[in-house]
């Protein structure tokens, strides 16, 4: 089973997922605020294999191109779980960090490298891209 949750253990959630999906990073500077932190560890699933319990809350706000983000985060630790897109129906984006396994990762993406932190050194065998990718270019780079 994969599932994980939040810091303070209120939000729990599963994936109907038989193992540990792959992982890409994000370096965008919306994602290092979001963050705070020097990039953004995400998993892309079909928002109908995740199931979530707690106390759930959610901010939503529209992006520069007009589409809406909702935004889920536990109402207790306001820990960010994982986001839905208007541009992007069904599909879920889950903070890999809050999955029970995170240290078993894969992240063989790295995506808006362009704005990576100087000091964030990928491995040689990364598949990066200058700035955003498609969902369909980073699901064809995990088949991998
Ligand atoms: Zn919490
Ligand atoms: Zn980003």
């Amino acid at each position: 089973m994969v599932a994980g949750g939040c810091h303070c253990g209120a939000c729990r959630y599963e994936l109907a997922l038989t193992d540990l999906p792959k992982a890409y990073a994000c370096h965008c500077r919306t994602c290092q605020t979001w963050s705070g932190s020097a990039f953004s560890e995400q998993v892309l699933l079909a928002e109908s294999a995740l199931s979530i319990a707690g106390p759930v809350v959610q901010y939503g706000f529209q992006s520069p191109s007009g589409t809406q983000s909702l935004q889920r985060m536990c109402g207790v630790c306001h820990v960010r779980l994982f986001n839905t897109n208007t541009m992007r129906p069904g599909v879920a984006v889950l903070r890999a960090g809050s999955l029970d396994r995170s240290d078993e990762l894969d992240v063989p993406v790295h995506i808006w490298v362009k704005r990576k932190q100087p000091w964030v050194v990928l491995p040689v065998d990364a598949e990066t891209f200058e700035e955003a990718a498609t969902i369909e270019a980073i699901f064809k780079l995990f088949a991998r």
